[in-house]
Formats: structure tokens, C-alpha cells, sequence
């Protein structure tokens, strides 16, 4: 195993204002709040870096201190018409992560009620103008701990080449649907080619690195807090002890770090 980058990674899925009833699972981050988080994290001397600095880190080149990632799951529109010239017009770098198969649809991995459009191919050609990488986040954002081997390689290996032609650039990186991996699948995103790919709360090695949450229930407060190093390991112990669960929620405000424990298919 590699010695991971000392970098904070944030994910974000939508960038848009939804009422709660549309998104049950909290994924939208206002526009004017995520305007403010991006003030917040320039003006506390954070630095942000692209996914090429991120990767060639974990090949063992140096990061600025308090390096930060910025990755987007899923490809909502919003992201495109918020997200993307908030971060252009401060030159911030982020990657973005599309379920290859659903690019120009809808997130139809959710309840009916609960689905938004996704960014067509031109969409995702010009935030890569403005800025954004674009890597694989599977193909229609099955689970793949839940595939065949062959399944496993169309939404690992599939995904990365139709992108990269789609998008003219190498995919390096891959984002796992719900950051639900397991051995069979990290070996696929290995076997694939990827240098990098992302979970969410239960880290591995370079192949499933640990992302911060950032969701509709953040107030700059409970951002802030995300953003200490501490954060990580408080999570894991407050997902451990009850006690400790009541401490970091209430350091945390609103954003329970618990309510993101639930990693079923279906849930987002
Ligand atoms: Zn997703």
C-alpha cells in the first residue's frame, strides 16, 4: 500500500436549490452555500488541487500544505451551472464523477420522485473547460460488489475507455456508486488501469480513499468542522460509540455524521 497524500478530499454530489421532498438523501448543497464554503476554504488558506496533482501525490510527489480535492459524484446539471463557474472564476480545480452509462439522462438509480438530470456529453465538455476532470463513476451506479467478474469489468474497464474518447483525456480516477467496494471490485478498478479510486468512510489504500461528505444538512459550521483533521477519526468513533456519536453531532450541528453510514444500493 501506498502512503496516502495528506489531503482532504470533499464530496459533493448536486449544486442546485431542491426542495427536501426532491432529495430525501440531503445530496443538493445550495448554490449560495456552496459559494460560501468555497470563500470559506480559499479564505482559511486551504489549497485546493486538481486530480492530476492528487494522483501524481500518491505517486509521491509533494502537495501544498492544507491541500484540499474538490470531487462532485454523479454529474448532476446544477453542478454545471453552479458549481463549475463559482470554481473557474477562483481557477479551483475538482474532478467529477459520471455513471458513464446515464450521461444526457436522469439519476434513475433513485426513487422516481427523487431523480435529477445528469449532464450530457456538451455539458461535460465545457466544465472541463472550466476546469473540472471527468473520471468514471461506473457505468449506471450499480454497487459492484453486487456484479459478475464480466459485469464488473464493462462498468470498471468499459467505463474508462468510452469516457476517455468522450471526454479526449485519460481517465485516472474512479468514484464507487454508494463508495460501496469490496476485494473482487478494487481489483477490477485496478485491472482497469485506474492510479486512484475513491469510497467514502471505509478506506483501504489508494484504491478506496477516504472523501469527506459535504450535503444539503451543512451549515459553515459543521463545514468547518469536515475540514479538521481530527474529523475523520472522530466520524469513526462516533459510528463506533453512541457517546461519542452525540459529542461529534453536536459539534457538528445539523449534519449528523451518522446518517451517512447507510451505503445500500438504493439510498442515493
Ligand atoms: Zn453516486
Amino acid at each position: 500500500m501506498r502512503t496516502l497524500p495528506r489531503a482532504r478530499v470533499l464530496m459533493y454530489h448536486g449544486v442546485d436549490t431542491v426542495p427536501s421532498s426532491r432529495d430525501p438523501h440531503g445530496l443538493f448543497v445550495t448554490p449560495q452555500a456552496f459559494r460560501d464554503q468555497v470563500d470559506h476554504l480559499l479564505e482559511s488558506g486551504f489549497a485546493p488541487v486538481s486530480e492530476e496533482q492528487y494522483v501524481a501525490a500518491v505517486h509521491g510527489a509533494p502537495l501544498p500544505r492544507k491541500a484540499v480535492l474538490i470531487t462532485f459524484d454523479d454529474g448532476y446539471l446544477g453542478v454545471g451551472e453552479h458549481a463549475a463557474p463559482v470554481l473557474a472564476s477562483y481557477g479551483v480545480p475538482s474532478v467529477l464523477y459520471v455513471p458513464v452509462g446515464l450521461i444526457g439522462g436522469r439519476s434513475d438509480w433513485l426513487e422516481p420522485p427523487h431523480r435529477h438530470p445528469l449532464m450530457g456529453v456538451d455539458e461535460l465538455r465545457a466544465v472541463q473547460q472550466q476546469g473540472m476532470g471527468i473520471a468514471s463513476h461506473g457505468l449506471d451506479h450499480a454497487a459492484l460488489p453486487t456484479l459478475s467478474d464480466d459485469e464488473l469489468r464493462r462498468h470498471a474497464a468499459e467505463t474508462r475507455e468510452v469516457l476517455g474518447s468522450l471526454v479526449g483525456a485519460e481517465v485516472r480516477s474512479f468514484a464507487f456508486p454508494y463508495g460501496t467496494h469490496d476485494a473482487r471490485s478494487r481489483a477490477a478498478v485496478r485491472a482497469a488501469g485506474y492510479d486512484i479510486a475513491f469510497a467514502v468512510h471505509d478506506p483501504v489504500d489508494e484504491l478506496a480513499i477516504e472523501r469527506v461528505d459535504v450535503n444539503a444538512s451543512d451549515t459553515l459550521r459543521s463545514f468547518r468542522v469536515k475540514l479538521a483533521r481530527f474529523y475523520p477519526a472522530a466520524w469513526h468513533a462516533a459510528a463506533r460509540f453512541p457517546a461519542v456519536r452525540r459529542a461529534v453531532h453536536e459539534l457538528v450541528g445539523r449534519a449528523d455524521p451518522v446518517d451517512d453510514t447507510v451505503t445500500v444500493p438504493g439510498s442515493r
